[in-house]
């Protein structure tokens, strides 16, 4: 069999816990299976540079910035081999460019264009371990990319199709995917499987156990993989196509997001096109909006009305200065950003069939006196922002009120 193990940050925290990581590739190659191994940096590393990086410049220019997070991943790549070395078994690292990976040019949440394996088929028919570094690639005029945070789940997915894999296992630091994050609610449930678009809309609503990329892309081209941990040897969760007992659960699990920020635009004229100019800009600037909404206009003459939206806290800067820019054109009075909200999310595809779930939620909340300050909906998701410092409680809260 061809194998595609992907060993996450905790997983290799340490020289103790990268040797435990190549004894388990070394089980897997004894039983004669051929394994391409993708890392991500030791933990921590990732946002140690960001920190450097932005103690230099606050928001510090894209191309260099994946320059610095791509050396974290190589970091790994070369311990991992060393290990399996030491232990007599062939293993080469590769970075992402080398496995031939090739993306787009938007820094800092590339897009895999397309991969080309011939050096890891090669490598591999000479009977060595790939190890490849997870959460970058290149441009096809050779600048160094990285995939989003998060991102080596998506190397890893992507890998796993491009090499027809047999199996794709995901190793991390928890057995698999779970009702809610087994840290903030200790009596979550393990699941044995879930499907592509709940754990889409989990991982989207802020669920860390997979990048959302990578399940949108395992979903598209149907890539079957386990999540399970690398710290024993327990069953993980499986993510698969949606089956037609999935739907007989209302809600499949709750999310918290607490890397989400919310900016309000004040005193927008409300008029048509303003709206559109402002996503516009940000779209242009490659920043991701997620929950929107405008207030009722309000004022005699020209009427304005409030405009707010959500971004990654990690883009707040950078949208703050893009709607900067449009204050002549466009006439504001004032933005206020706000970064101490967070985003909880219940997801289920047994939503479509079930009603009544916006409203359990929306009452649970109340009887903890958790004020609503933002509501979204899809098919089968309800999210909406509150305040952080109650973000944990509201989620045992819900978690409670829908699963147990
Ligand atoms: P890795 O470094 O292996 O990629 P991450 O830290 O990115 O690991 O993701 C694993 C973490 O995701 C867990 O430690 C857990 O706290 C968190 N998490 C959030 N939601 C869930 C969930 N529904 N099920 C499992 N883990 C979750
Ligand atoms: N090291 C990167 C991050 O911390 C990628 C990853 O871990 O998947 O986001
Ligand atoms: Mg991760």
């Amino acid at each position: 069999m061809l194998i595609v193990q992907k060993y996450g940050g905790s997983s290799v925290g340490n020289i103790e816990r990268i040797k435990n990581v190549a004894s388990r590739i070394a089980d897997y190659r004894s039983k004669g299976h051929k394994v391409v191994v993708v890392v991500s940096a030791m933990a921590g590393v990732t946002d140690g540079l960001i920190k450097m990086a932005k103690e230099l410049m606050p928001i510090p220019n894209e191309r260099e910035l994946d320059m610095l997070l791509a050396t974290g991943e190589q970091t790994t790549i070369a311990l991992a081999a060393m290990a399996l070395n030491s232990m007599n078994i062939p293993a080469v690292s590769l970075t992402g460019a080398q496995a031939g990976i090739v993306t787009d040019g938007v820094h800092t949440k590339a897009k895999i264009r397309n991969i080309t394996p011939k050096k890891i088929h090669s490598l591999l028919d000479e009977g060595n371990v790939v190890i490849v570094a997870g959460f970058q690639g290149e441009t096809p005029d050779g600048q160094i990319t990285t995939l989003g945070r998060g991102g080596s789940d998506l190397t890893a997915i992507a890998l796993a199709s491009a090499l027809k894999a047999d199996l794709c296992q995901i190793y991390t630091d928890v057995d698999g995917v779970y009702t809610a994050d087994p840290r903030i609610v200790p009596n979550a449930r393990k699941m044995e499987e879930i499907s592509y678009d709940e754990l889409l809309e989990l991982a989207s609503a802020g669920a860390k156990v997979m990048q959302s990329r990578s399940v949108e892309f395992a979903k598209k081209f149907k890539v079957v993989f386990e999540v399970k941990s690398s710290m024993n040897n327990n069953p993980g969760t499986i993510v698969k196509e949606e089956t037609k007992s999935m739907e007989d659960v209302v809600i499949r699990g709750v999310a918290l997001d607490k890397n989400q920020a919310k900016v309000t635009v004040v005193a927008v004229p409300d008029k048509p096109g303003i709206a559109a100019q402002i996503f516009k800009a940000l779209a242009d600037a490659t920043i991701n909006v997620d929950m929107i909404v405008q207030n009722v206009s309000h004022g005699n003459g020209i009427r304005t009305t409030d405009v707010s939206f959500t971004v990654d806290k990690a883009d707040l800067l950078k949208a703050k200065k893009v709607i900067d820019g449009l204050k002549e054109t466009i006439g504001f009075k004032d933005i206020i950003t706000d970064e101490n909200i967070a985003k909880l999310s219940v997801v289920g595809v047994g939503m479509r069939s079930h009603s009544g779930v916006a409203a359990k939620m929306f009452d649970s909340l109340a009887k903890e006196g958790v004020n609503i300050n933002m509501i979204s909906t899809s098919e089968i998701k309800i999210s909406v922002v509150i305040d952080i410092a109650a973000a944990e409680k509201a989620t045992r809260t819900v978690h409670n009120a829908f699963i147990g």
